[in-house]
């Protein structure tokens, strides 16, 4: 498949990266800089992450974990809008996140300690964890009675379980849904660093 520059056509070689020639890309930067678009350039971004270096930027990088840079430019450089709009989605996810973390922490600990459910510690504590079913268990009156659980949804405490790094919470090694978690998995250490994550 031929592989052309989109503005100009002129063929492109193999290990060419990005849409646009060199030329065009030139150009194109050159009009976003007349425009007077605000660009962030790799030291710019990395100051704004509070990072050292445009090194330790583009470890950041590498991880997908930085705003779309300008399609079609080889440069490291960003439209100061596309960050601002990265920052303000990364919030919304950290949000959502943190309730997601704070509902699966809590249904953690009510299963573990805070009620007696019959279980062994090899048990799984299964959809209990996203307080979508009806759980028994001894409440503070001593009675066995349904007790409450937080709703969490699954589908964004999978995506939150995800994005946990595995160095700081070794108890999730292997582990792609908190239903799978064992109850000799759950201690109150993971529980609070669990709750204090997002
Ligand atoms: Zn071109």
């Amino acid at each position: 498949m031929a592989h052309v520059c989109w503005q100009c056509g002129e063929e492109l070689s193999r290990y060419h990266t990005g849409y646009l020639c060199d030329a065009c890309q030139g150009k194109q930067l050159e009009k976003m800089i007349t425009d007077d678009e605000d660009l962030v350039d790799a030291e710019g971004y990395a100051a704004m992450l509070g990072l050292d270096s445009a090194e330790q930027l583009k470890r950041v990088a590498r991880k997908g974990l930085l705003a779309p840079r300008i399609p079609g430019v080889k440069k490291w450089v960003w439209r100061k809008d596309d960050i601002d709009a990265w920052f303000k989605r990364e919030q919304q996810a950290g949000d959502v996140f943190r309730m997601a973390a704070r509902g699966i922490a809590s249904n953690l600990r009510t299963c573990r300690y805070d009620s007696v459910i019959c279980s062994s510690p090899s048990d799984k504590i299964g959809n209990k964890v996203y307080g979508q079913e009806l759980v028994l268990g001894t409440t503070d009156t001593g009675r066995v009675e349904p007790i409450d659980l937080v709703k969490v949804d699954r589908t964004t405490a999978l995506k939150m379980l995800e994005r946990l790094p595995k160095e700081g919470f070794p108890e999730l090694v292997g582990i792609t849904d908190w239903a799978d978690m064992t109850y000799d998995r759950i201690d109150k250490d993971l529980i609070v660093r669990l709750e204090a994550y997002f």
